[in-house]
Order: C-alpha cells, then structure tokens, then sequence
C-alpha cells in the first residue's frame, strides 16, 4: 500500500464483514468512482460483539464475496484472521467518549443497547486503516452512528482519511439490505418492512408540515409496535450529536433499532427541510 500510495495512486478503502450484498457493493462502486486502486476488507469483528449477541452465527459466505468482488473490479482482498488482529497480549482499545450531555454519539442508541459495541468498532476501524492506508474509506448511512463515530474518530487521531458516507441501499420494498436479513424467516421478512414504513412515514408527515416531534414518535412507535416484536429505540435526533430532540430543527435523523424474531434489524433517514 506503501508503494503505491508513493507512486501517487489514490486508494479507496471499504471495510465490511463479509456476507455481501448489493449495499456493500455500492460502496466498492464509489470508491472505484473515486480512487485509482480499491482495497476490501473483510473481518467479522469479535470486539464489536456482545457475549449474548450473533458472532458465532454471523453469516460468512467468503467464497461467493471474493467472488462478487473480483467482479467488482476490486484490487485488494483484506481477510486477516482474528488472531492477527487481536494477537495474544493484545491490549489497547480506542474509544470514543464524548461528555454524556454534548453527544449522543458513543452512548446513546446502538451505544446504550450494545456496550462495548462502538469500542470494538473504533478499535478495529483504525487498524484497518494504518494497515490498508487509504486516502479515502467508504461507509453506509445505513450505520448512521457507526459513520458519525468513525468521523469523530478521524477527527480526534488526526488522521489523513477522507470518510465518504453513502447512501442506504435498500431492496424493493424499502427493506435496508443487510448480511442480517437473511436470518429472517418468510413472515418475519414481510413484518421487517414495518421500520422503513415508519421512519418514511414520518419523514412525510414533517414534509407535510407537521412539526410536533412528540406526536409523530408516539405515532411512530404505535405502528411499529404492531408488527415487531420488540422496539430497542426510536428517535429523533440531532445528526450531528444523535441527542434526542425536542423541537423541530431543518434537519434531523430518525433512527431505530427492532427486533424481529430473533434478529435485531437497524434503519435510519435524514430528514432535510
Ligand atoms: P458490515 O459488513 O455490515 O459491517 O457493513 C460494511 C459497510 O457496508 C458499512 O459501512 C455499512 O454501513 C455498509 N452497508 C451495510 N448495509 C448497507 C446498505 N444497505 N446500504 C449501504 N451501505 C451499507
């Protein structure tokens, strides 16, 4: 990477943890768009999981992603063992703490509901990035808070990397793509499409001119409700700090993690007046 960052190569980095999907793939898109040489990683994180949550059983496809990447034009495979990234002895972690009342962003949310989970993710983000050294990485808004804590963490580490945030990708129903999806059975599918509803819904509401956000959440929560089996969050937020708002603002992120089935599914939009 060394190498060819001297010989003036731009290179775009996309960090992923396999089980591609059309998402993922308009990451590699982008940074294809933008850079001379891609780089792909692929590494199911153990520090990003909680004990009780789905390392063991996240879905690894490794043969069919090399294969879909290759068709994707991309220059480098990344695919590290745990133990080269987490050798033994190894012991330093990097972690994002704002003061509770400034910032939302480590936690609250995802934050609040998967202790640990942002630690693991900042800790292994900049691994990947002084290994790969990319001139620019490409995340999802589909991890709204995931991306707003990686820029945080760019900013603070004075790091050389431009973080590009795309858009959500979504299946035809409005359903996010994600690796998740495929733990769910057929009538769990169909009720899963209930977090895009509500979060569409509520963005037009606002476009309509309604502007009680105290309203629009309880209204929100009532139609989740209906078809999850159990709401982890729903919030309207700030998109810079994630701090729940109280009052109308020309731009705000509606945000929400359900669980259906077993499966825990995330979705956010950003409304924009
Ligand atoms: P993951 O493999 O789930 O860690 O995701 C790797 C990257 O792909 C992250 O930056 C995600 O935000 C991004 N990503 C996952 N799902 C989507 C999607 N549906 N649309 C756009 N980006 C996505």
């Amino acid at each position: 990477m060394e190498r060819l960052r001297r010989r003036g190569r731009r290179l775009g980095f996309v960090p992923t943890m396999g089980a591609l999907h059309e998402g993922h793939l308009s990451l590699v898109r982008a940074a294809a768009r933008e850079n001379d040489v891609v780089v792909v990683s692929i590494f199911v994180n153990p520090a990003q999981f909680g004990p009780r949550e789905d390392f063991k059983k996240y879905p690894r496809t490794f043969a069919r992603d090399r294969r879909m990447l290759k068709k994707a034009g991309v220059n480098y495979l990344f695919f590290p063992s745990a133990q080269a990234i987490y050798p033994e002895g190894f012991s330093t972690f990097v972690e994002i703490k704002p003061a509770a009342k400034q910032s939302g962003l480590f936690d609250l949310l995802c934050g609040k509901s998967r202790p640990g989970h942002f630690r693991g993710v900042a800790t292994v983000v900049t691994k990947l990035f002084h290994l790969a050294k990319p001139h620019r990485a490409y995340f999802g808004a589909k991890d709204y808070q995931q991306a707003m804590v990686i820029r945080r963490l760019i900013q603070d580490l004075d790091l050389d990397i431009a973080l590009r945030l795309m858009p959500t990708v979504r299946e035809k129903d409005g359903l996010a793509m994600s690796s998740r999806n495929r733990y769910l059975r057929p009538a769990d599918r169909i009720r899963a499409r209930a977090l895009f509803r509500a979060l569409f819904q509520l963005r037009r509401q606002i476009r309509s001119g309604r502007r009680n956000l105290r309203e629009l959440r309880l209204e929100a929560l009532a139609e989740l409700r209906r078809y999850v089996d159990r709401i982890d969050y729903f919030e309207i937020a700030d998109p810079e700090t994630l701090l729940p708002l109280r009052k109308f603002q020309r731009r705000m992120v509606v945000l929400t993690a359900c669980f259906v089935g077993k499966t825990r599914l995330i979705d956010n939009v950003i409304i924009q007046i």
